[in-house]
């Protein structure tokens, strides 16, 4: 029974823990490194074919983005995960694989003129589709027995629609033990979806420590308010509020709150002003949202439901998923609302319209989402005079807003309160999916304050979960500056083979009682393999 920590230890992306029990490998979320990086990733220690199975707790591509790569890999087993984190993968994985497309086929453009080696993708849509079809949805509250010894539920976290926090209970060899991994612990009053459920008993936690030393404020905000400000004021002045934002999850956000202000006409003078959504990746997830409504939705947007009225849609709502759609936004002439992705504004059509309205005095830059060091976002915020964007300088001379507090995120006292959930006393805390130094701030805040022993591992830390024993601290290996985010580190050549020699040797013990006649040919096999190689 050995959890083993690999991604997102010490980091806030790249999710990916390792659990061995009852003769089983689960891998709990496979994601993707995204922005900074700290610390090289250890590699997985066990073939992709050998894994049984992935427990994903939601689709966000730092918890996901990496399943086709283990699918390209030789993972066959079932992907196991909540209905809309389903819905949601099967959109995102399929835009993450064409990223990978695009970039590489970018890349070994220029390689090739410069005579370089080419590149090669993490991977390819046909990889992505591999994962999709191992997907194996299942209700929130429900407990599976996934293998003799091994059951599990998933229950709503509140994070994003369909995320979930993972229980797992294990019976192996007469000892019991249950592990609770958290995922994302979304933050309480988010519109749309539900707040965070806490859960009661368990033995270990592995919990997500984004905002750990961090409070987002006293009150929740008056987002409609604020939003209905910055509208009057833009609309006045004769402008476009432009939003970068993030396709899935923020943007359904903001679809809510405009369909409240549209009707409450609350943006009195000019209460028909047109919306566009400018990215076909957030139309694909809004159309997610509107299927996957009953077992998700808060009670709030669920009322809005049960009257037959759909909380993400209003009159005046323009959805473009061609790029002529895309470049015909900037012929329209009217003050509008534009919200494309990506939510920094580092890649995608947001740039287009960035470049259409950022010069503009009338326009507003509305920002609803973490900027990260680094992207042109956080420039934006911080108030750059001038920026370039497809290779020319753009003066800046757009009111730049940002709609403060509007997190996904339970801040450190949401996570302290959902930890307070549980009513047996836990054996031990291990803290995860934070930046460097805030995942031990946080771990001594939970000892502070539970009186439990708590842990922030480094990538390819481990634990005996039946002796409650850290067999390693993992290891602390710092990236060199300019080291691009390589996720999961793909194993060397040489240990793919001593791995497949490992699984070799299981295969062998498994067979014992096979017949002679068997036995013999399988013996013949391996010597004539062992012989060609040993040279
Ligand atoms: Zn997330």
């Amino acid at each position: 029974m050995k959890l083993t920590f690999i991604g997102a230890a010490h980091e806030v992306t790249g999710s990916c823990h390792l659990l061995e029990a009852c003769n089983k490998t689960i891998l709990i979320d496979c994601g993707m490194e995204q922005g900074p990086d700290l610390y090289e990733n250890q590699e997985l220690p066990i073939v992709p074919s050998e894994i049984d199975c992935v427990l994903l707790t939601h689709a966000h591509i730092d918890h996901s983005g990496l399943i086709p790569m283990l699918c390209k890999q030789g993972f066959r087993g079932q992907i196991v995960t909540t209905f809309a984190t389903s819905d949601l993968c099967d959109i995102m994985l399929r835009d993450s694989a064409h990223i990978q497309e695009f970039e590489a086929e970018w890349r070994n453009r220029k390689a090739r003129r410069a005579g370089e080696a080419l590149y090669e993708p993490l991977y390819e849509m046909q990889d992505a589709l591999d994962a999709i079809e191992l997907l194996a949805p299942c209700d929130y509250d429900q407990k599976i027995e996934l293998y003799d010894g091994i059951s599990v539920r998933f229950t709503d976290i509140g994070h994003l629609l369909g995320s979930a926090c993972i229980e797992i209970w294990i019976n192996e060899d007469g000892v019991e033990k249950k592990i609770v991994f958290s995922g994302d612990v979304g933050n309480t009053n988010q519109p749309i979806i539900k707040d965070p459920i806490q859960i009661k008993e368990a033995d270990y936690v592995v919990i997500e420590s984004t905002y750990g030393n961090r409070l987002h404020g006293e009150e929740t905000p008056d987002y409609v308010g604020e939003f209905t400000r910055i509208l009057n004021e833009t609309f006045a002045r004769g402008g476009n509020v432009v939003i970068p934002s993030f396709a899935v999850g923020r943007t359904q956000e903001l679809l809510y709150f405009i369909r409240e202000i549209k009707e409450k006409k609350l943006v009195e003078t000019y209460p028909n002003f047109e919306v566009y959504v400018d990215s076909p990746l957030a139309i694909e997830a809004t159309n997610v949202f509107t299927k996957n409504t009953k077992g998700c939705f808060d009670e709030e947007a669920m009322k809005l439901v049960e009257e037959g009225i759909n909380p993400l849609v209003f009159p005046g709502l323009k959805l473009s998923t061609t790029s002529d759609d895309s470049k015909a936004i900037n012929f329209d002439e009217r003050p509008k609302v534009i919200i494309s992705a990506s939510g920094m504004c580092e890649a995608g059509r947001i740039r287009h319209h960035l470049k259409h309205n950022l010069w503009r005095p009338e326009c507003t830059i509305l920002f609803v989402g973490y900027q990260a060091i680094g992207t042109l976002g956080r420039k934006l915020i911080e108030g750059a005079p001038l920026v370039k964007l497809f290779g020319e300088e753009i003066e800046v001379s757009a009111h730049i807003e940002t709609l403060k507090g509007i997190s996904g995120h339970a801040d450190m006292n949401g996570l302290l309160n959902w930890l307070s959930g549980f009513e047996t006393k836990l054996q031990h805390v291990f803290v995860v999916h934070g930046e460097d130094t805030v995942t031990d701030e946080f771990a001594n805040t939970v000892t502070e304050r539970f009186g439990c022993p708590a842990f922030a591992p480094y990538s390819g830390g481990s634990v005996d979960l039946a002796e409650n024993v850290i067999l390693s601290e993992g290891v602390k290996v710092r990236k060199k500056a300019g080291d691009k985010p390589t996720a999961i580190r793909a194993m060397t050549v040489f240990n793919r083979v001593v791995m497949a020699g490992k699984y070799l040797m299981k295969v062998i013990m498994k067979n014992e009682g096979l017949s002679n006649k068997d036995l013999a040919k399988f013996e013949t096999q391996i010597q004539n393999l062992a012989d060609k190689w040993d040279r």
